[in-house]
């Protein structure tokens, strides 16, 4: 199995389209087409992680966080990660990171945090937008079936728990076929007169290509017409954090601790409302630093918002309305790990995956 076969698996969950435009997920360094001997999972990339690849056969290295997020301008080995970089180029390492692809994919760390919490009636807290496309196409109607089927089977047409969508109508294409041309229908140099459907189908951006290409391989004619056209919607199942609902309405404290016990935190800064007494049923969640989306959770009505990185500000902003309960930026995201091994293991059972033992929280509570 080549390096990028797993690769490939990833990004089939996590496409890269979907990663903020600040972001660098994606192949980080290395060499993708050879054979992976062996994958090693962590949160970051540090040398003793490198280190542990190296020692334990691991050719390929898949991190949360980019190990190459501000770019370099040399590699003297001064920082951690100039280290990390030569060690992995001088063993053959490739690293590969999914970063906002997999906070925003379905089944991403902020879906896999609620499923943890049991939470119900789960919806994306900040859908993106702008990650679609509207293909429309003209096809004669003889043919207007297996081309949208082709377009379907390649992606198109899939609207929340839907697939198969699209809109049709009928009307006339005209066409005049010139010296040179190989025409489906009519003459050449004649103008034709030709019963055409017009096919809209809504096309996710990392699917474009494979849409387009369906597309081209059924439509009959030489030059087929079809454009894409970027629609602003946004795309109800995938985008930044979480908000569900709680089986049962917990009192703030007892939901601190199953908060505590769920994501092995020893402790958890919280606002004033952990001590109110107040009951807690629709939680709100993001995994790594989210507090940009407090006030979405608070618009979608959360008693509670799990996440990382809060500042003194927000505490004092939410004092009283919001339960905020901060666990720490990498107990949030550990579980990226069993989130990149459940995608490979369930595409290749029996491949050599493995947790980073050296993967470890920089930050200590004293
Ligand atoms: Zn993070």
């Amino acid at each position: 199995m080549k390096i990028s076969d797993l690769i490939g698996a990833i990004e089939d969950a996590a496409p890269r389209a979907l990663q903020e435009s600040y972001d660098n997920s994606g192949l980080q360094l290395g060499d993708c087409g050879r054979a992976c001997t062996g994958a090693l999972l962590t949160v970051d990339v540090t040398p003793a992680v490198v280190n542990e690849a190296i020692e334990c056969g691991c050719n390929l290295i898949i991190s949360h966080h980019p190990l190459l997020f501000n770019g370099l301008k040399r590699i003297t080995g001064s920082t951690d990660v100039e280290v990390s970089v030569a060690l992995a180029l001088k063993h053959d390492i490739t690293i590969y990171s999914a970063h906002t692809s997999i906070d925003s994919a379905p089944g991403g760390i902020s879906w896999t945090m609620s499923s943890m919490l049991g939470l119900k009636n789960a919806k994306v807290l900040e859908p993106a937008a702008g990650k679609m496309s509207k293909l429309v196409t003209y096809v004669p109607v003889s043919h207007a079936q297996s081309v949208r089927q082709a377009m379907f089977d390649a992606g198109a047409g899939h609207i929340g728990n839907y697939d198969s969508c699209s809109y049709n109508i009928e009307g006339s294409g005209t066409f005049r076929a010139l010296n040179g041309a190989n025409p489906f229908v009519g003459d050449l140099n004649r103008i034709h007169v030709e019963n055409e459907t017009r096919i809209e189908v809504i096309v996710p951006d990392w699917k474009t290509r494979d849409v387009e290409q369906a597309l081209l391989a059924a439509h009959p004619y030489e030059e087929p017409a079809y454009e894409f056209l970027s629609i602003a919607n946004p795309c109800k199942s995938i985008g930044l954090g979480c908000v569900g609902d709680l089986e049962q309405p917990l009192a703030a404290t007892d939901f601190v601790d199953l908060v505590k016990s769920t994501f092995g935190v020893p402790v958890a800064r919280c606002t004033n409302v952990v001590n109110s007494g107040r009951l807690i049923k629709r939680v709100g969640l993001c995994g790594g630093s989210g507090s940009s989306m407090i006030r979405s959770a608070v618009g979608a009505g959360a008693d509670a918002y799990i996440t990382s990185d809060t500042s003194y500000h927000n505490f004092v902003d939410m004092a009283d309305r919001l339960l905020i309960v901060d666990i720490g930026h990498h107990e949030s995201e550990s579980c990226s790990k069993a989130i990149f091994y459940r995608i490979i293991t369930e595409k290749f059972p029996n491949f050599a995956v493995r947790y980073a033992h050296t993967d470890y929280n920089p930050i200590n509570y004293v």
